[in-house]
């Protein structure tokens, strides 16, 4: 969830904002502070052509300011993309607060942190990301309207979590059709990395349609638990990367997909929710190429959220919701049949239709 590869001691090398390694013409970064709450906060807005910039609030016990520079800059470009793919009028934003969302996180902070994202009038629009719950986009709401995520008794659209779930699930269905030939996944291996509010959702998908399953998590109570309502196999072994495994589903971290754990990979498909899964987008993706391993891109089929959240802007209801999630599946089989026509990653193929669609709309706009 952060940036695991990137040693805090790379990212000081260069300059403090704009020289980030992660930084991508990046339109505004707003750092907040309150020394009452305690208040650490960093916005990037990454693009806001196709719309306001809409992505969700972290809060993360950072090593360090770099770390949390460096993750909200990639967090809130993915988010670009994200809307951009799944065809929103979105544009691209990720809000990072510095702590521990278990001890450091209070109402008065949330509420700070709300008349920050109102300062930007609708520019940036936050919603819950890891260390954020329903409850405190409530909060958020209480200060400002430019909050998703807030709960079905206030008029938001509840928890996005089971409908990204249900997004991974189409995409990695779409691999499967590609892979395999069915996108049924009975029997297969599936590995899910990760079983918190999205990965538990996506184990049940995949135990309902008869796939052998296998889980890890750092909380032990978590695996004791999912194993036992669900019946799947708590992995025991020390290198999960090293594991036959037909699907590898990341659902916790960021960056698992590296120099180190590349060359163990035995998977033929990797489909999960996390974000930035890629360590590297350009040098991993080509890797996974070569591999002959089928890499359904995050940004695409982890897009259930946002759609989820998107409907509380345009009025749209758990129907629509359902239907744009389920159409992850159209969308990811043309992502890999553009990489298949032009011999280019998957990573690519998405991230040039998410350009073009950018770049679509700057021209209209320029008209
Ligand atoms: P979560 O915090 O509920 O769950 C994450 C789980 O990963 C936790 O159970 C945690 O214990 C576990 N974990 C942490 N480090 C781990 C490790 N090293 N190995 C194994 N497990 C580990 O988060 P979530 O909402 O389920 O989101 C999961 C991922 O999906 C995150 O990367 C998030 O950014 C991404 N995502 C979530 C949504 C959403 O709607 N919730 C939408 C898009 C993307």
């Amino acid at each position: 969830m952060t940036s695991d590869v990137i040693s805090s001691k790379e990212l000081s090398k260069v300059d403090p904002v704009f020289g980030q390694l992660s930084f991508d013409n990046h339109e505004q970064i707003v750092f907040c502070n309150d020394k009452d709450t305690g208040l650490k906060a960093i916005i990037g807005i990454h693009n806001t052509v196709l719309g306001p910039a809409l992505g969700g609030t972290r809060m993360w016990n950072y090593n360090n300011e770099w770390e949390a520079l460096n993750d909200v800059l990639r967090l809130s470009r993915g988010m670009t993309f994200k809307s951009a793919i799944t065809g929103l009028n979105l544009g691209g934003g990720k809000a990072v607060i510095i702590g521990d969302a278990k001890t450091q996180k209070t109402p008065e902070l949330m509420r700070k942190f709300g008349e920050f994202v109102h300062s930007l009038s609708g520019r940036y629009i936050t919603a819950e990301d890891v260390g954020m719950t329903t409850e405190d986009m409530d909060t958020v709401r209480e200060v400002t309207p430019y909050v998703t995520g807030i709960s079905e008794s206030k008029g938001g659209a509840g928890n996005p979590s089971p409908i990204t779930a249900y997004g991974v699930f189409m995409g990695m269905k779409a691999a499967a059709k590609i892979k395999y030939g069915s996108d049924i996944l009975e029997d297969k291996s599936v590995f899910v990395q990760g079983i918190g509010h999205v990965g538990e959702s996506l184990v049940e998908h995949l135990m309902n349609e008869g796939a052998r399953v296998t889980i890890s998590d750092i909380n032990q109570q978590r695996l004791e638990q999912v194993s036992s309502k669900y019946g799947v196999t708590i992995y025991e072994g020390h290198d999960i990367y090293s594991e036959p495994m037909d699907i590898y589903a990341p659902c916790a971290l960021g960056a698992t997909i590296n120099d180190e754990t590349i060359h163990k990979l035995k998977a033929d498909i990797i489909a999960g929710a996390a974000n930035n899964q890629l360590a590297d987008e350009a040098k991993h993706g080509r890797m996974l190429q070569e591999k002959n391993i089928l890499y359904a891109p995050d940004f695409l089929i982890n897009a259930g959220g946002i759609i989820n959240v998107y409907a509380e802007l345009e009025n749209y209801g758990k129907q629509e919701i359902i239907r744009k999630t389920e159409n992850i599946y159209n969308t990811t089989l043309e992502i890999f049949e553009g990489a298949r026509q032009n011999n280019v990653t998957t990573n690519v193929s998405a991230l040039s239709i998410a350009k073009q669609r950018i770049a679509d709309r700057k021209r209209d706009q320029q008209k």
